[in-house]
């Protein structure tokens, strides 16, 4: 039925080939299904084509090779249309040829097709005798529709072999090698059968079936070792379809030259109602003030889908080669939610420390507040005790001296008795106010309890403890305590110790200044006492007399018994 032609055997085993490289590309189809889809029907194309080819030339029966000859054209028709559309899925991802594009494309090999099929109208592919009755090819010629289908079919082809190229010269590095093969693919069967068509060659072998068979074996070498099927671009295009920022490019006129998918909805949001031409259109009239040709961001409000919203603005300036400008690319995106979002937060945060301010304030008056006496306002003893120990230790660290000094007022329950509680409280709150007055900065002023008060004195030593005292003491005597309109009679006697010669903690200065107070009382009140350091506290006398040890200070020209300031530095 076949004889053994070198040449249908080349065709033959391009078409295993193609039918190969076929099938192993529609099971790898679902990476990326445009480009698979067509390198698919190429190869399927192909095949047939490579098929019909070998019949044609290693039929017996003549009949049959003639039906081999015909049989080409629905082959070729389909590869060259697949091959078109292959190339443009490679030169412009995720470009894939619409339905009706490729049914515009088959329209005119499926019409020969046909022509080639029926009898007589093949006739109008092939003619001459042998054709007419289809019988040995020797006598055959090229019809006119053969030379409409070889125009068209070598247009298409050069269509696609000039978006190939361009693809390759233009592509990144990684796709280069993939686009030369499918360059060198298409160009060597087409350069083979260009030289048949026109008997250029002196030999009497057509080269198209070896050029079919090159064809397969660069297409098969692509897609197994060139990845041709997984590896193509088409991360870039589909980052533009479906990023959700608006990108517009504006020609160096001012006009809107291209925008992806959110460009176009964000103008169409921008403008309710108007029928947008975005292409062609003057950019101003669309984005307004966005629309600049410097580099840079900016912020915009406008109104979209009638609300109030906020967009960021990124222009980038579109420079050539010589630094002649293009125009410039607008990233647009809606941060209307995300300001709104920060807006709110900063809110909440300014109220959040407005709030902790005012806890801080009431906290800090609350302290205060504890720390205070509330009849005379002075600090209280818990205050006063935590105040000391402060005190001491910075006087500790400074090798300092620290007086303190308690005071209590002579007779207070008589006052109370004479004057009323009232008047007490009075007598309390004036007292207070002129300890504090006369007490140097930095000195620590507290009610101990009932008439009693308590002062200490940084930096004063036993002296200058003894004379604050005795100064407090005088005043009160001269002045007695005014109470409204009247003056009240009042004295005040004092105990006071020092730092370190009386003690070295708190409860030792306490106990030391209060034994000298009791003192001050038992000899007969009005006068201020210190107790000798060097000397043990003693138990509490209980007679008039002075103790041993006990330095006093004594109001000036006044009180036999009393000691002078003076004196007491002459004691110690
Ligand atoms: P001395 O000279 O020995 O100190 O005699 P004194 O009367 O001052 O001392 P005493 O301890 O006997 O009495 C103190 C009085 O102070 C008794 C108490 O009723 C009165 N007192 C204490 N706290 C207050 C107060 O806040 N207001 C008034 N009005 N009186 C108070
Ligand atoms: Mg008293
Ligand atoms: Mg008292």
């Amino acid at each position: 039925m076949f004889r053994a032609d070198p040449a249908g055997l080349a065709y033959a085993c391009a078409a295993v080939v193609f039918a190969v490289v076929a099938t192993v590309t529609w099971r790898r189809r679902a990476s990326n299904p445009a480009v698979a889809a067509a390198l698919v029907a190429a190869m399927l194309g192909a095949c047939w084509w490579s098929l019909a080819d070998a019949v044609g030339v290693a039929a017996v029966d003549e009949t049959v090779s003639a039906v081999g000859w015909l049989a080409v054209f629905p082959g070729l028709g389909v590869a060259v249309i697949a091959f078109a559309c292959l190339a443009g899925c490679l030169a412009r991802p995720p470009w894939a040829p619409s339905r009706r594009l490729v049914l515009a494309l088959a329209a005119e090999p499926a019409v020969v097709s046909l022509l080639a099929a029926t009898n007589p109208a093949h006739q109008l592919v092939y003619r001459g005798a042998g054709a007419a009755e289809l019988t040995g090819s020797a006598g055959w010629t090229y019809g006119p529709f053969f030379w409409v289908h070889s125009a068209y079919s070598y247009t298409v082809m050069l269509v696609g072999i000039v978006m190939v190229a361009h693809a390759w010269w233009t592509a990144p590095a990684p796709f280069r090698a993939q686009r030369l093969s499918m360059l060198v693919a298409v160009l060597v069967p087409a350069a083979a059968n260009i030289v048949n068509l026109f008997d250029g060659l002196p030999l009497d072998v057509d080269p198209t079936p070896i050029g079919l068979s090159v064809t397969g074996v660069i297409i098969a070498w692509s897609v197994f070792r060139q990845d041709l099927i997984t590896f193509t671009p088409v991360a870039r295009g589909l980052i533009l379809e479906h990023i959700s920022d608006a990108i517009i490019a504006v020609g160096p006129a001012g006009r809107v030259i291209d925008a992806n998918p959110a460009g176009v909805r964000l103008v169409r949001r921008l403008h309710p109602g108007r029928d947008v031409d975005l292409v062609g259109a003057v950019a101003r009239d669309l984005v307004g003030a966005m629309s600049t040709t410097d580099d840079g961001a900016t912020e915009v409000r406008v109104t979209l889908d009638g609300r109030p919203a906020e967009l960021h603005v990124r222009s980038s300036a579109l420079v050539g080669r010589k630094g002649r400008p293009l125009g410039s690319v607008l990233v647009i995106r809606d941060v209307t939610e995300v300001k709104a979002q920060s807006r709110r937060l900063e809110e909440a945060n300014a109220q959040l420390t407005q709030q902790l301010a005012t806890i801080e304030r009431l906290r800090a008056d609350l302290e205060e507040q504890a720390s205070r006496d509330s009849l005379t306002g002075l600090h209280n003893r818990r205050y006063m005790v935590q105040r000391l120990e402060v005190l001491l230790a910075r006087a500790r660290d400074a090798a300092r001296p620290l007086s303190v000094v308690l005071l209590d007022i002579d007779r207070f329950k008589r006052i109370n008795d004479h004057h009323g509680h009232l008047a007490g409280d009075a007598v309390l709150v004036e007292a207070a106010g002129r300890i504090a007055a006369a007490a140097p900065p930095g000195a620590l002023v507290a009610r101990w309890g009932g008439e009693e008060f308590f002062v200490a004195l940084p930096g004063a030593d036993l002296a200058a403890g003894l004379a604050f005292a005795e100064q407090v003491r005088r005043d009160v005597e001269d002045r007695g305590i005014a109470v409204g309109d009247a003056v009240v009679p009042c004295t005040v006697s004092g105990g006071v110790a020092t730092y370190p010669a009386s003690g070295a903690t708190a409860a030792q200065l306490f106990h030391a200044a209060d034994l000298s107070l009791y003192e001050a009382k038992a000899t007969g009140r009005n006068r201020v006492l210190a107790q000798h350091p060097t000397v043990p506290a003693p138990r509490r006398p209980s007679g008039g007399e002075q103790a041993p040890g006990l330095a006093a200070a004594q109001p000036t020209g006044s009180g036999a018994g009393r000691t002078s300031p003076d004196r007491v530095a002459d004691q110690h």
